[in-house]
């Protein structure tokens, strides 16, 4: 495996879902590759930052900033390597007990709404400290949404609305809770947005959330609009003035 296969699989590898063969590869691929370990490791501290270290409502800038500095501290190896071995588990195990408590379907709407913000605004992140961001370039919607075709087991939309002042960035495959998601980034002038589609069986939704009603929360300075259209989820990220994005995420609710 080059690089390249193996960058979209570290978040699969680090949540255990490879198959034997292809964690074998991956894991064979890390003891010689300085920079797959170092991006590894920034998964890992990102994990643990966005689970249980950041204020809850520090201003995005802030958060940027830590966030970055924290992506470009470079290591040594050894300790790195250390450091890893403790934590991997246990953030992983932190990782799962979330999400099960996510499943269990018995939140309140306010506890439902903001446990999946928060895994928004988290996935949201990872795609702003990455440096990496997308795993396909757009040429276009033409290109962006078949390369989903294989890599995901639902087609989700990869609208442009017209009028939006959109533009479609690219896209990767990520996770959202215990699902792969896919991840689609949009630039509006300044601002960056993730657009999260994901199979929305099993997720605990607010209570009474109908096809296509949005609902709206503010967390870490961060907005988030979700809504469910065909049995998939959506979830759209940005810092992006609230009733901006919300005429955002009118227009993209209503293609897909
Ligand atoms: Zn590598």
């Amino acid at each position: 495996m080059t690089c390249e296969d193996v960058r979209p699989r570290l978040l699969d590898q680090r949540r255990g879902r490879l198959d034997a063969a292809a964690d074998a590869e991956v894991r064979s691929h890390l003891r010689d590759c300085d920079a797959c370990t170092r991006a590894l490791a920034g998964e890992a501290t990102l994990d643990e930052l966005l689970a249980r270290r950041l204020p809850r409502y520090a201003a995005p800038p802030a958060l940027k900033k830590r966030l970055t500095l924290l992506g470009s501290r470079a290591r040594p190896p050894a300790r790195r390597a250390a450091w890893l071995r403790v934590a991997a588990p246990a953030l992983a195990a932190g990782v799962v007990l979330f999400a099960g408590g996510m499943l269990a379907g018995r939140a309140t709407r306010s506890d439902a709404l903001a446990a999946l913000a928060g895994e928004a605004i988290g996935d949201h992140l990872r795609v702003l400290v990455r440096d990496r961001p997308f795993d396909v370039e757009s040429g276009g919607p033409h290109q962006v949404k078949p390369w989903f075709a294989g890599r995901l087991d639902f087609a989700p939309a990869v609208p442009v609305p017209e009028g939006s002042g959109l533009e479609l960035q690219g896209g990767a495959v990520g996770w959202f809770l215990d699902r792969r998601a896919a991840v689609v980034q949009y630039t509006l002038r300044k601002h960056r947005l993730t657009l999260l589609v994901f199979r929305d069986d099993g997720l605990a939704w607010p209570a009474g959330t109908r096809e296509r009603d949005l609902r709206e929360t503010t967390q870490r300075g961060f907005h988030v609009v979700l809504w469910r259209a065909g049995g998939l989820g959506h979830a759209l990220v940005s810092d992006l003035d609230a009733s901006e994005l919300r005429a955002v995420a009118v227009k993209l609710a209503a293609g897909s």
